[in-house]
């Protein structure tokens, strides 16, 4: 397939990831999917190619937008390792859950007059097992934190080989997990810092697009 000289292959993931613990409980995150979503979207107005890697979410998939529905985090980094190879640009807006119950049971857990304990293990960490698939892709990640996020942007921009980190506090509540609006600042490999005041998250998504539209290395 031929692509246009402006046209970015893009692979975006979005929403949360759950994590079974039987066939009708889960572990999860309250990511509603809404910033992957919106860099999906404005990425395809603009005539990039985009695929839309997407946890459980209750949102429509945006027109001309590709999308894999997965469900937990080991089917995301299932679906990421394929579409990869043919992707420019990833931006990975999920909110993979971070642990996962150790073992998974086949019939529903009964109820017992005593509490219980699940033991949980770490999820795969995507972005750090396709690091060294990197090549020249420009890689952006999500650092949601409580509180300032900005140093521990920096921590994983160096530790997940991530181009550019997009920060934001998951705390306020006027941005964030659920909100149309997001206060973020760009963080990079180089060190740069630069904060946004709080804007829709569509204006986010256009932001972090001149950005990947800037520094990709095949331009
Ligand atoms: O969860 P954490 O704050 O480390 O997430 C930072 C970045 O790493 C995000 O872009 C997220 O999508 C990604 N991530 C991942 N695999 C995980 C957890 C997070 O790729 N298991």
């Amino acid at each position: 397939m031929c692509y246009k000289r402006s046209e970015v292959k893009i692979l975006v993931t979005a929403g949360p990831t759950r994590e079974a613990i039987d066939p009708v409980r889960f572990i999860s995150n309250r990511s509603s999917g809404k910033m992957g979503y919106a860099v999906a979207e404005v990425a395809a107005q603009r005539g990039h190619d985009v695929c839309l890697v997407s946890g459980p979410t209750q949102l429509a998939v945006p027109e001309g937008v590709t999308c894999e529905n997965v469900v937990s985090a080991a089917d995301m980094l299932d679906a990421v390792v394929r579409h990869l190879s043919g992707c420019e640009a990833l931006v990975m807006t999920a909110a993979v859950a971070d642990w996962r119950p150790c073992c998974v049971h086949a019939q529903k857990i009964k109820k017992s007059g005593a509490g219980m304990s699940i033991e949980l293990e770490r999820t795969p960490d995507i972005l750090l097992s396709i690091s060294d698939r990197k090549g020249d892709r420009v890689f952006v990640g999500f650092a949601a934190e409580t509180g300032d996020p900005v140093p521990e942007a920096h921590r994983k921009c160096r530790a997940k080989s991530l181009d550019l980190v997009v920060a934001n506090d998951v705390s306020v509540v006027d941005a964030g997990f659920g909100s149309d609006n997001n206060r973020v600042t760009f963080v990079t490999l180089d060190g740069t810092e630069q904060t946004f005041p709080l804007q829709p998250k569509r204006t986010v998504a256009a932001n972090i697009l001149d950005w990947i539209e800037s520094h990709r290395t095949s331009a």
